[in-house]
């Protein structure tokens, strides 16, 4: 029976679908109308339900008919040959190579795509979900010098991937200037282009979830093994992986396994790979491997285009000079600029108020007010303790222990540069000191950070902090 269903099966999926994930499986027993089959993990079982379900029962129904039964049982012994010692947590009279965790999954017949199992439309297509946004399209990605290099790099590579030298593909910037939209819309594309090729959006904060996740279940090497497979793989905002070297070493695996075979990499990131901190040196060189396209800040005609594409696509009118006025005065990002132009809208449509320049500068004006927002010199000195794990009370002390006297003179910094107070109230406020001492602590810490790497990722870590 399990021969036939995989007979089904090879003839329906990718072979090296195939062979990854129904290779491994053993028909263990057939008994009342239910097939036993013996997976290699649970990962894996998760991995046929969430993918290969309906292709299962579909094969299966064939062969048993309309009450047939599905039993994965997890084989719990170790199959990837390190040490693991799975078997001493099991009491030995339980210890056997297959456990006992039986899965039931019954099939009923809910589904009325199932009624008929051999007309299922578009099985061939069972394959993995590329998590891509079909709104995120190039069509949607208007033009413009800031982002011309990464647009047509991305065009060049969803018509050939793999196959230009822009692998791995870059896209790096500030936020909200269209990374992830352009990741996808080369997705989109190559989905478009060719459908027989699988293609996986992911985040970095995903995936490197999904490793640990991996690893928890002992589960690595399946974790290797899903994205060995995938023919074009994206991960947004790799920046992410600073400092996790366990998902840094797995990704440069995965990383050289693909780029090796010819399928695509492509990499956003909010820093140019210079400018990366705490990713390992030989990733960042396989990052400079193809080709880093920076997405800057879109010029204002690009901005005025961006705002007509969108109130086209949503259907909304809008005279030309409020477009225009919203456009010339929000510049930060096109996050920012659509945000600001769903606001207009939603605002003159819960007032009913008609769209007038007086509605869209009060709320321009607020929206430049909020992202500019100050920052409260209370609020430095909480987020520089915290970062020091110190109370603000042992920041203003009079103390002259090293890290302490940084920690305050850091805080001083950045009141300086990041409010509008005068350097004595700045120095009331931080420890009652005066204005020559604020001054001198800002000379310092100038200083400082240009000569002592330690101390300049202090700046950057709090700039960080501050900036959110
Ligand atoms: P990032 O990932 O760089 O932070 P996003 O890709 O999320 O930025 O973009 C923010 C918003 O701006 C999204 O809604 C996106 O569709 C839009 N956007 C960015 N660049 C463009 C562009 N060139 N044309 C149209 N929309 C854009
Ligand atoms: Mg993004």
């Amino acid at each position: 029976v399990w021969h036939n269903c995989l007979e089904f099966i090879k003839d329906n999926i990718q072979p090296q679908a195939y062979k990854t994930w129904f290779e491994p499986i053993k028909a263990v027993k057939l008994a009342d109308n239910a097939l036993s089959i013996q997976v290699p993990s649970k990962f894996f079982y998760e991995w046929l339900e969430e993918h290969y379900v309906k292709i299962l029962k579909v094969s299966l129904t064939k062969e048993l008919g309309e009450t047939a039964k599905l039993v994965y049982i997890i084989k719990m012994e170790n199959t990837y040959g390190n040490k693991q010692p799975f078997t001493e947590r099991i009491p030995s009279s339980n210890r056997s190579a297959v456990k006992s965790q039986e899965v039931d999954v019954p099939f009923g017949n809910k589904n009325p795509e199932l009624r008929n199992p051999f007309v299922i439309p578009g099985i061939r297509n069972l394959q993995i979900e590329s998590q891509l946004n079909p709104n995120y399209s190039f069509e949607n990605f208007l033009e413009g010098d800031s982002n011309r290099l990464a647009r047509s790099a991305g065009l060049a590579v969803a018509s050939k991937p793999g196959g230009t030298s822009f692998n791995p593909l870059l896209i790096f910037g500030g936020v909200g200037l269209g990374k992830t939209h352009l990741a996808h819309a080369i997705g989109v594309d190559i989905k478009d282009k060719y459908p027989e090729k699988t293609v996986l959006y992911i985040s970095a904060e995903k995936f490197t979830q999904q490793y640990i996740d991996a690893v928890k279940k002992n589960n690595r090497n399946d974790f290797i093994h899903f994205y060995q497979i995938i023919d074009v793989l994206i991960i947004d905002d790799v920046q992410f992986l600073s400092g996790k070297t366990g998902t840094q070493d797995v990704f440069f695996h995965i990383f050289n396994h693909l780029h090796q075979n010819g399928k695509q990499v492509i990499l956003t990131s909010d820093k140019a790979p210079v400018d990366m901190q705490d990713i390992e040196q030989r990733l960042l060189s396989r990052f400079k491997w193809g080709l880093s396209a920076e997405l800057q800040n879109p010029d204002f005609e690009t901005r005025v285009s961006i705002l007509k594409n969108k109130l086209y696509r949503d259907g909304v009118e809008m005279p030309d000079d409020i477009i225009e006025y919203v456009a010339k005065n929000i510049k930060s990002n096109v996050r920012e600029l659509e945000g600001a132009i769903i606001s207009l809208i939603a605002q003159s449509s819960f007032n009913k108020k008609e769209i007038t320049i007086d509605l869209a500068k009060q709320i321009v004006e607020k929206f430049v007010k909020n992202t500019k927002r100050e920052v409260s010199i209370d609020y430095i000195q909480k987020t520089v303790s915290d970062y020091f794990q110190m109370d603000i009370s042992t920041l203003q002390s009079k103390t002259r222990k090293r890290h302490i006297v940084q920690a305050r003179q850091l805080a001083m910094f950045f009141a300086k540069k990041l409010t509008k107070a005068s350097l004595a109230s700045i120095g009331s406020q931080i420890g009652q000191r005066d204005h020559a001492t604020v001054l001198h602590a800002c000379k310092t810490v100038d200083n400082l950070s240009s000569t002592d790497k330690q101390f300049k990722k202090y700046v950057d870590d709090i700039t960080k902090k501050l900036s959110i």
